[in-house]
């Protein structure tokens, strides 16, 4: 009697424990899953500056910048700087809109239990991938929304300085479709969690759970390296569901696309945006790309990714530049990212560089950073230029982008919603 008694009380006390487990780290973490933005109160003035308000307008010399209560309350020349304001002496500093990357992860093991991790150990994390590289608004493209959801909540509530969030939570592969590179690196249960749905509708489910769960787009791997260059095709009609399900939410797609199946995947999916160019450039010609752009599609490049995690063939690698180049010149959109947290090395220098070898100049790239972004995400009423009334999201440089675009790697000063969130 005594051991029955015994018994069930130890099985009590293992369901309880697992319960416990269960809510602590499966469902806690998912809560209040979009907090509305940080936003500074007060008044932060930046005096002596060389302003770009936008990718389009010349120079403002020796302009003031006034952040009022988060917004750009003045910018020009002659603006005089509010009383209580706190003063940020530039002279001659250089100071756009604050940058996008739009193409990160939260995937490396750090980020797991961020809702856990003390403040200053995450804040670190966010400092040296985003903010002390200028990001004040990034797209995490591929992540668990465990560790997101509660990152982008201590962000909002001003615990921790960083950007805004938008993440795509888990990405939908092609069945059978995980590619070798993280099947060499992720736990076999990680691996398993994957979406790989078979059917239109499994993929309708999964895109509906992730949008549940927190996501605000939704990533596809239309084409996935299944091996070291082997592409595996998304089956069309799952990728097209998936991408309805998510339009129904207002949410857009992007893809991984790899080569030109995945290319024509994601065309006649209705994607978006490809978050990397064609590496496998196989007839990947100009007729593709009008195509590619006809359908008002924008392109991630992500150059550096493939010079340090692929190879740094010029076989390999000039086709993908020409194709960026002929991309651009075609008319397409280009948005910035880099594909940090896959990739280990966040400096962004050598992506500045890749693109300029792509035939852009330092207000392509501008554009990239701000603007195209920002009207993809639609929010440009808010983001992507310094005109009055839109969000205090700026970059202090010292060196002139447009005279050499390596600045753009150099802020000494990133301010989001009139908040400085990062300083050298
Ligand atoms: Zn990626």
């Amino acid at each position: 009697m005594r051991v029955v008694r015994w018994l069930v009380g130890f099985v009590v006390a293992v369901v309880v424990l697992l319960g416990v487990a269960v809510y602590l780290l499966g469902l806690y973490p998912l809560r209040e899953l979009h907090p509305s933005p940080m936003q500074a109160r007060g008044v932060l003035a930046i005096t002596g500056a060389n302003v770009y308000v936008s990718p389009d307008a010349p120079v403002m010399a020796r302009a003031t910048v006034v952040v009022r209560d988060g917004k750009i309350a003045a910018v020009g020349e002659g603006v005089e700087v509010p009383a209580g304001a706190e003063v940020i002496a530039c002279d001659g500093c250089v100071v756009t809109a604050g940058f996008w990357n739009a193409h990160v992860h939260f995937t490396e093991a750090k980020w797991i239990g961020a809702e856990w991790k003390p403040k200053g150990v995450l804040e670190a994390q966010v400092e040296d991938m985003l903010t002390s590289r200028g990001f004040t608004t990034v797209v995490d493209t591929g992540s668990n929304l465990r560790d997101t959801v509660p990152l982008r909540r201590r962000i909002e509530h001003g615990e921790i300085l960083g950007p805004k969030i938008y993440t795509a939570g888990g990405a939908l592969y092609p069945p059978k479709g995980i590619p070798y590179y993280l099947r060499g690196s992720l736990p076999g249960w990680m691996l398993r969690l994957m979406a790989q749905p078979a059917t239109p509708a499994a993929a309708v489910k999964d895109v509906d759970r992730n949008i549940a769960d927190g996501a605000d787009i939704l990533k596809l791997f239309t084409g996935s390296y299944v091996e070291r260059g082997t592409v595996l095709p998304m089956p069309v009609e799952i990728a097209t569901a998936a991408v309805e399900a998510a339009r129904a939410h207002g949410q857009i797609a992007f893809a991984h696309e790899s080569d030109l199946a995945g290319v024509k995947v994601a065309m006649a999916s209705g994607v978006s945006v490809l978050a990397h160019a064609v590496d496998t450039t196989e007839g990947v010609d100009d007729a593709v790309l009008r195509d590619i752009i006809a359908r008002k599609m924008a392109m991630v490049p992500t150059l550096k990714m493939f010079r340090t995690t692929v190879t740094t063939k010029a076989s390999y690698l000039d086709p993908i530049y020409a194709q960026v180049r002929r991309f651009h010149e075609l008319g397409g959109d280009l948005i910035f990212g880099t594909d940090v947290g896959y990739m280990t090395d966040y400096d962004t220098a050598d992506e500045f560089q890749a693109l300029a070898k792509s035939g852009l100049n330092g207000r392509d790239m501008l554009r990239m950073l701000t603007v195209t972004p920002a009207t993809r995400f639609g929010v440009s009423a808010e983001k992507g230029t310094l005109e009055v009334g839109k969000d205090g999201d700026l970059v202090v440089m010292n060196g002139d982008p447009m005279t050499d675009v390596g600045a753009f790697a150099r802020p000494k000063m990133t301010v989001r919603g009139g908040r400085v969130i990062w300083r050298r």
